[in-house]
């Protein structure tokens, strides 16, 4: 490591990564190969990440009874593992609330965790503002839902631009760097863009101008969360070529937070999908997407819009498409398995025992948390 990637980190060499240390122990491997093919190295990496967050104190109840008085938490995310490769993508995906955002804010190290690992080519990382931060955030930089409230409305692209190369320590012609990150978001001509306000620009526009800033750092991870849900529907799919061609030719490892998995199955190499704090499948995009194994992936699947799907959703597609019901509350989330109230094929056993993440067995690096996949004794 070179001094300014030193980061307060602390080597953890020869420790095992997440493919060995699932939730419940079970071997699991999370490849997006092919068995066979080499993946490519992991740049970041998510070891039992866990983030609770302190709401304050339950309602005293008379009496001094019940959980009145103490301490409530919320269980926004709980022992979630992940790899982050170079030149991949890699889509978390799941309906608001689950956790998503929040797996990418503690990457990002703009939350302290409550638990777990990150580690950065394996040497644990855990910045706490300062030097060390601004070094991390070299290597690992995020970009935002909302593309408008990311940019300051009284600062032109000029200044957005410029500032982060200067801060992010950029030599050379200032100019030269300028125009180059606009060429690379094609935003061209840039002499048109360089001196417009945010307002100016389009949605789609804004959102270049921001992952134009990311790049300005020249980082090795880009953490981009919800890219193109504001967006209007015409210019999604030209934001997100754009960032598979950012991953091919810059090599980016990048994590795809989405509510929409069909995209994720267009644009990602790994799916993992989470609910209620928990991740509760994961595998290559086209796997996860075709072939869905968790109840709760096949509920999503099913709710997004099919064209080719003629009948209504849940009509005619088996049992597994009747989960209805609202996501659990993340203060008091259910025992056991968190999806077991929505979950049309839960077991007797799914309400007091949290299933650990099973290999389904049909494509190497596929798994699923479900108990549904218990190989029999
Ligand atoms: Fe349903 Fe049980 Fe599987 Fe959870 S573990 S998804 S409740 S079958």
């Amino acid at each position: 490591m070179t001094d300014e990637h030193v980061l307060d980190a602390q080597a953890v060499q020869g420790q095992p990564g997440p493919a060995a240390v699932g939730s419940g122990g079970a071997p699991v491997v999370v490849t997006p190969s092919a068995a066979g093919v080499t993946a490519p190295e992991v740049v970041l990496e998510a070891v039992g990440l866990t983030k609770h967050f302190f709401v304050g104190r339950g309602p005293v109840r008379r009496g001094g009874t019940g959980m009145g008085g103490m301490r409530r938490s919320l269980k926004a995310v709980d022992d979630v593992s992940l790899e982050l490769r170079r030149g991949r993508v890699t889509a978390l995906v799941g309906e608001s609330g689950s956790g998503k955002s929040t797996v990418a804010r503690l990457l990002a190290q703009l939350y302290p965790r409550t638990g777990g690992d990150i580690r950065l080519h394996g040497d644990v990382v855990n910045v706490h503002g300062g030097k060390a931060f601004r070094a991390y955030c070299r290597r690992v930089q995020m970009t935002f839902q909302d593309p408008f409230a990311s940019l300051n409305p009284v600062h032109t692209v000029r200044y957005h631009l410029t500032r982060a190369l200067k801060i992010h320590g950029h030599r050379g012609s200032l100019e030269q760097a300028l125009r180059d990150l606009l060429m690379r978001v094609q935003l061209t001509p840039p002499d048109r863009y360089i001196g417009k306000f945010p307002h100016e620009l389009s949605g789609g526009q804004r959102q270049r101008v921001a992952i134009a800033r990311a790049l300005g750092a020249h980082p090795e991870v880009l953490l981009a969360d919800e890219p193109v849900s504001m967006l209007d529907v015409s210019i999604r799919l030209g934001v997100l070529n754009l960032l598979r061609d950012l991953k091919e030719r810059l090599q980016l490892a990048i994590l795809y937070i989405t509510h929409d998995i069909a995209s994720a199955r267009y644009f990602a190499d790994e799916t993992l999908v989470m609910y209620a704090g928990r991740m509760v499948e994961g595998g290559d995009s086209e796997t996860v997407t075709q072939l869905p194994a968790h109840p709760y992936t096949r509920l999503l699947i099913d709710s997004a819009p099919d064209p080719d799907r003629l009948l209504p959703v849940g009509v005619g597609s088996g049992p597994e498409t009747d989960a209805a019901g609202e996501p659990p509350s993340l203060i008091d989330p259910p025992s056991g398995c968190r999806f077991h109230p929505r979950c049309p094929l839960a077991l007797e056993r799914c309400k007091s025992l949290s299933p650990p993440r099973f290999d389904i067995g049909d494509r190497p690096g596929h798994w699923a948390a479900c108990w549904l996949y218990e190989e029999p004794a």
